[in-house]
């Protein structure tokens, strides 16, 4: 979907359709599609999380799909990183928005949905078409904005897994105010990216500054489990992708990510941050992380 853009926004679509441009010189069928339907809407937005599927619904049957796929990740699926697992697949959310797409002939797939944001950065690592990858909406192609949440979070984790593509902003040039009030969330919006993140980060190669926010981050987080299994694909996921090329997909994720062994599934499924939350030294932890933000 693109999105005419109207007015003033942060929003800076560059990098979307260069992305698309480059797939299609390389062969693959890549089409975007001009579609308003945010300004229906009074305040601008959209009215659901999956309308940016819209223009592919309605030309479904032109390019003869049998299903649309959409790149939630773990942690937006299962609620890993948030209070506690869900069992996406029988939830509320799958079961209406796959009730809607089935009633139009079309599955609703969701490739990812077994992949943390830790693997689809190995993905995006590996792959051949991985440089077409930008998380950050604000920036351009290969100069994301590093001032936003998303550009926070995969800056570090790319830093963390030593990404050959990754960013050499310091934790403090990335601590913008927005920056800031996302990690004093209470649990921070995918925490367990940020404690992974925490965890790896190359100690050696950093100043002070970034020394001190490190420590107060890792504090912060440390009541969490070591994560490693962030790195896998967590398998029960592929329900979610359409029969008829689940195969193929499982075979193609194999080239990019180990599965999860039975007993990093079960840390999923019973995947809980309540206790954690709940402990005196988390509460007090993010108090000294206020405070640290709060310093002149
Ligand atoms: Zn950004």
């Amino acid at each position: 979907m693109d999105r005419p853009l109207k007015g003033k926004s942060l929003y800076n679509p560059q990098a979307a359709h260069l992305a698309v441009e480059s797939l299609e010189d390389i062969g693959y069928v890549s089409k975007s599609v001009q579609c308003d339907l945010e300004y229906v809407r009074h305040p601008v937005g959209f009215p659901t999380d999956l309308s940016n599927g819209v223009p592919a619904i309605l030309l479904a049957d032109h390019f003869n799909a049998s299903s649309i796929a959409f790149g939630t990740v773990l942690e937006s699926a299962y609620g890993i990183g948030h209070e506690r697992y869900r069992d996406y697949p029988i939830g509320a959310h799958y079961t209406f928005y796959s009730t809607l797409f089935n009633a139009v002939g079309l599955h609703l797939s969701l490739p990812m949905a077994g992949v943390s944001e830790v693997g689809t950065a190995m993905i995006v690592e590996k792959s051949p078409i991985g440089f077409v990858a930008q998380s950050c909406i604000r920036g351009t192609m290969n100069n994301p904005c590093l001032k936003c949440w998303k550009c926070f979070r995969k800056a570090t984790l790319g830093r963390a897994l030593e990404l050959d593509s990754g960013s050499p902003a310091t934790i403090s040039s990335l601590l913008s105010r927005e920056v800031k009030s996302k990690l004093l969330a209470y649990p921070i919006s995918h925490e367990n990216v940020v404690a992974f993140s925490m965890r790896r980060y190359p100690r050696e190669e950093i100043d002070s500054d970034d020394s001190r926010i490190l420590d107060s981050l890792l504090e912060r987080v440390k009541g969490i489990s070591d994560l490693d299994f962030l790195t896998r694909w967590y398998k029960p996921s592929q329900i979610l992708v359409h029969s008829s090329w689940r195969e193929d997909f499982t075979h193609k994720i194999l080239d990019f990510l180990e599965v999860m062994p039975p007993k990093e599934s079960s840390e999923i499924e019973s995947w809980s941050m309540d206790s954690f939350l709940a402990d005196p030294s988390t509460i007090s932890a993010h108090d000294q992380l206020e405070d640290l933000f709060n310093e002149p």
